[in-house]
C-alpha cells in the first residue's frame, strides 16, 4: 500500500498547531460569553440551494458540492451566515430580538491553497440580528478588535466600506440588481475596469469612477469626501451618513480603523451595508470580514430583519501570531509523567497518577516499561514538566520524589502536597 496524504488544501494540524488554533477559539468563544452572543452548532453539509442562494458567484463555483444517496443536492458549508440566517427563519423565529449568535467550525472552499488559503479552513462566526441601528454595526467591529487585542495582535487594521453607497448610485441609475452583483463581484476582486465596464451609461460610469478614485488625509476625511460626492443619490447619501455614524462609534471606542474605502466590496452577495476586513501588515490576506446584510432572512421566508456579522479567519489569526511570535494568553498547565520504579509499585503508581488527575493535574503514565533513566529523558524530551519517581522506600513514608526536568533538580515531597507542587 502506498502512503496517504491529506487531500490537496487540506491540512492535519499536529498537536502544536491544533493547540494553538484551538487556543484562538478558546479567545473567540470567551469574547462571545463577554458580548452576550449565544453559541450554536450547525451542520457541515447543507441544503446547496441554502448555501448558494445569496452567496454570490465566486464563493457558489468553489463549493464542495454533491448528491447524498437520497438525491439531495447539498454541499459543505463555505461560511456559517447562511445557517444562521436559516435558523433565524426556523427554530429561533420567535427569539426575542436582537439575537446573538455565535459559532465556530471549519468550512470549505475550493480555493487555491497557498500561504493562509486552505479549503478547510476554520471561522469563529458572529451574528447580531434584529437591530438596524450603528451601534450594532460598532458592535462586531468592536468584539472582533476585542478578540485581536486579547490574542495580542499588533498592528492591525479595519477597512471599512458600505455596500449602500455604491448600490444607491447604480439603483439611482436603474442598474438591475444582477448587474449591480456583478459588478460588486469584478470590484472585490480589484478588477476595477471590467466591472466599470458593466455600465452602460456613461455617466454612471463616471460617477461610479469618480467616487472609486476618492481619498481623504484620514478616514473620516475620506468618509466625509464620499458623503459630498454622492449627494443627490437619496439612498448613496443616507448610506454615508450611516458610514460615518458606525466610524464615530467605533473610533470612539478605539477600534483602529486604517482606511475607508469607496470602491471596496466583498464577494458574498448578500451584504447591504457597512462592510469591513481586518489586517495585518505580515499577511496579505484578511484575518476576518463582515458587514451587515439586511434582507438575507427576508429572502429565507423570515420576517424583514436587518442583521449584522463577522467571519474571524482562525487559521489566518494563527498565522499572524506565528509571524509577530506572539504566544497565546491562555496559560499551559504545568504536566509531569509518573515512573514507578520497579513493575511491583505499578498499582501504587497507577493510583498516584489518577489521584493527580482528579486533583486538575495534566499526567502522563509510563506505560514503554522503560528503565528510570530513558523514561526520564524521553520525559524531557518531550518537555514535561516533572517526573513524579514512585519507589518503595519513598511510599511507605508517604512521599515520592518528584524532579523538575527543565532544571534537573529533584526533592522528595509528601503525596498530600503533590498535586500543589505540581500545579503552583
Ligand atoms: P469571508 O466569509 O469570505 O468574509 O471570509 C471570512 C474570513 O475567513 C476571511 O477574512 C479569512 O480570514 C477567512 N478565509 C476565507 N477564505 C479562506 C481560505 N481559503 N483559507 C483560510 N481562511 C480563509
Amino acid at each position: 500500500m502506498p502512503t496517504f496524504q491529506p487531500v490537496r488544501g487540506m491540512r492535519d494540524l499536529l498537536p502544536e498547531d491544533a493547540e494553538a488554533l484551538n487556543n484562538v477559539i478558546a479567545t473567540t468563544r470567551e469574547t462571545a460569553k463577554l458580548y452576550g452572543y449565544r453559541e450554536v452548532i450547525t451542520p457541515v453539509v447543507e441544503p446547496y440551494e441554502l448555501l448558494s442562494a445569496k452567496s454570490g458567484e465566486e464563493i457558489r463555483q468553489r463549493m464542495f458540492t454533491f448528491k447524498d444517496l437520497g438525491d439531495r443536492m447539498v454541499a459543505l458549508r463555505p461560511e456559517f451566515t447562511a445557517s444562521i440566517a436559516r435558523l433565524a427563519t426556523t427554530a429561533l423565529r420567535n427569539e426575542p430580538k436582537p439575537l446573538r449568535v455565535f459559532s465556530v467550525g471549519s468550512v470549505y472552499r475550493y480555493d487555491e491553497p497557498q500561504r493562509g488559503r486552505y479549503r478547510e479552513f476554520w471561522q469563529a462566526n458572529f451574528e447580531l440580528i434584529g437591530s438596524s441601528m450603528p451601534e450594532a454595526d460598532a458592535e462586531v467591529l468592536l468584539l472582533t478588535n476585542s478578540v485581536m487585542k486579547t490574542l495580542g495582535l499588533r498592528n492591525y487594521s479595519f477597512k471599512i466600506g458600505h455596500v449602500g453607497v455604491i448600490r444607491g448610485i447604480l439603483s439611482q441609475e436603474n442598474v438591475d440588481d444582477t448587474i449591480q452583483n456583478l459588478i460588486l463581484q469584478r470590484m472585490d476582486k480589484k478588477e476595477y475596469d471590467e466591472a466599470f465596464k458593466l455600465i452602460e451609461q456613461e455617466k454612471c460610469r463616471e460617477v461610479l469612477q469618480g467616487l472609486s478614485a476618492l481619498k481623504g488625509a484620514t478616514p473620516f476625511e475620506t468618509a466625509e469626501k464620499i458623503r459630498q460626492y454622492v449627494a443627490g443619490y437619496a439612498k448613496a447619501e443616507a448610506a454615508a451618513n450611516n458610514l460615518i455614524e458606525i466610524l464615530q462609534l467605533a473610533t470612539a471606542m478605539g477600534c483602529p480603523i486604517g482606511t475607508v474605502d469607496a470602491a471596496f466590496a466583498r464577494g458574498l452577495e448578500y451584504y447591504t451595508g457597512m462592510i469591513f476586513e481586518v489586517n495585518v501588515p505580515e499577511l496579505d490576506v484578511a484575518l476576518g470580514g463582515g458587514g451587515r446584510y439586511d434582507k438575507l432572512i427576508e429572502i429565507f421566508g423570515g420576517e424583514p430583519t436587518p442583521a449584522v456579522g463577522v467571519a474571524h479567519g482562525l487559521d489566518r489569526i494563527v498565522l499572524a501570531m506565528q509571524t509577530q511570535k506572539l504566544r497565546s494568553p491562555i496559560q499551559r498547565k504545568k504536566t509531569a509523567v509518573v515512573i514507578p520504579v520497579k513493575q511491583e509499585l505499578r498499582a501504587e503508581a497507577l493510583k498516584l497518577a489518577q489521584m493527580l488527575r482528579d486533583a486538575g493535574v495534566s499526567v502522563e503514565f509510563e506505560v514503554m516499561g522503560r528503565k528510570m533513566a530513558k523514561a526520564l529523558e524521553d520525559a524531557d524530551k518531550r518537555k514535561v514538566d516533572y517526573a513524579v519517581i514512585v519507589g518503595e522506600r519513598e511510599l511507605k513514608e508517604g512521599t515520592v520524589v518528584v524532579r523538575d526536568l527543565a532544571k534537573r533538580e529533584q526533592t522528595t515531597v509528601d503525596i498530600a502536597k503533590l498535586a500543589a507542587k505540581i500545579r503552583d
